[in-house]
């Protein structure tokens, strides 16, 4: 696909996902207003099919329609963007391919809380490195996705910032359904019953890492707290997308670490980790995308400065749980730009034969 094709249809599925997630929260209020992102994906989308030869999506209704329609029915060009058999929105949010293609294509205030990001922002300007690791180590932790109130009040505790403290209790919210929800056998978080089966947050992002995994969601044990104990659990937003890709990092941290110093988050998270080896450091960037398209798309709307450092001293990793068959050669067939990727085992492998020294 040329160029500025390929730039016009990413831009298209970006402009429709928010603007369906601002008509979503407009209905929401108790006085609605048209959001103006709404009448942009709208005209966009009309544009692009007038000059398409194709007939445009008129009203609303049948704006909306498309968008909990598969992607293949309105816009089948976008094939290697997105799934083309999921929609765009479905139970009520984005559905799970449009959560991977915002973060390969988005910006991370499009969907990561607010929390984290003004966390990240603090810890840069105050130069808190050691407050920033210790913050995100509990927010990538199955351990710590569902706690009960002593357990929130210790984790507040062991930071000495008055902001952090009042931040990692921003993260969590009360959550008195517990006793009818069980503990999700990858993350930790909260997994509830719908339609007869155990779901993983909104958009079940476990489920589909289950079938890589000896684990099953269906199999989960309820939570082990006492009768009255108040808990909390990591906001939904917190749960997708700062613990889910969380646990992989963390996991290949603990690993590298038996043979390796270690640290996670370097210069306040400019990557996932450092590993320091003997004559030189190497920079790690794990990357949970369920698709090897989603990848190629992050990496190629970095800016020339951070591509360059993927091809001398840093490293895309792929987690185990995310490296299906062939998804490093899609990821190479997709993008002309040489870079450093492999996968989690093949990391481990690499280093231990002083390939990356
Ligand atoms: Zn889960």
């Amino acid at each position: 696909m040329e160029e500025f094709r390929k730039d016009v249809i990413q831009e298209i599925l970006y402009t429709q996902l928010i603007a369906i997630k601002n008509l979503n929260e407009a209905l929401k209020k108790d006085e609605f207003t048209m959001p103006d992102s709404v009448v942009h994906a709208r005209r966009q989308l009309a544009h692009y099919f007038l000059n398409n030869g194709r007939k445009p999506l008129l009203g609303l209704n049948e704006w909306v329609t498309a968008m909990l329609q598969p992607v293949k029915t309105w816009l089948p060009e976008a094939e290697d963007f997105i799934n083309l058999e999921a929609p765009l929105w479905e139970n009520n949010g984005w559905s799970r391919d449009s959560e991977y293609f915002l973060q390969a294509y988005g910006r991370p205030e499009d969907y990561q809380e607010l929390t984290v990001l003004k966390v990240l922002e603090y810890c840069r300007k105050n130069n808190d490195q050691e407050g920033y690791v210790l913050f995100r180590s509990f927010l990538s932790d199955p351990e710590w996705a569902v706690v009960s109130e002593e357990e929130l009040n210790q984790m507040a505790a062991s930071f000495s910032d008055e902001f952090l403290k009042q931040q990692i209790r921003a993260c969590y919210e009360p959550f008195a359904e517990w006793e009818q929800a069980r503990k999700c056998p990858y993350c930790g978080w909260s997994l509830l019953k719908k339609s007869g089966l155990w779901h993983c947050g909104h958009a079940n992002v476990c489920f589909d890492l289950e079938g890589s995994n000896k684990w099953s969601l269906q199999t989960a044990e309820p939570f082990p707290f006492g009768k009255d104990t108040r808990v909390y659990r990591l906001r939904p937003g917190i749960h997708r997308y700062t613990l889910i890709p969380g646990i992989p990092e963390k996991r290949i941290a603990e690993n590298l670490s038996k043979i390796h110093r270690v640290e996670r988050y370097p210069e306040q998270d400019r990557f996932d980790l450092a590993v320091y080896l003997d004559n030189r450091n190497i920079y790690l960037d794990v990357k949970c995308f369920r698709s090897p398209d989603h990848l190629a798309t992050y990496i190629e709307r970095l800016g020339p400065e951070r591509l360059e450092e993927f091809r001398t001293h840093a490293w895309f990793v792929i987690p185990r749980e995310y490296a299906s068959k062939g998804y490093i050669n899609r990821v190479r067939n997709r993008i002309e730009l040489q870079v450093n990727v492999c996968e989690e085992d093949q990391l481990y492998q690499l280093l231990k034969e002083g390939v990356v020294s």
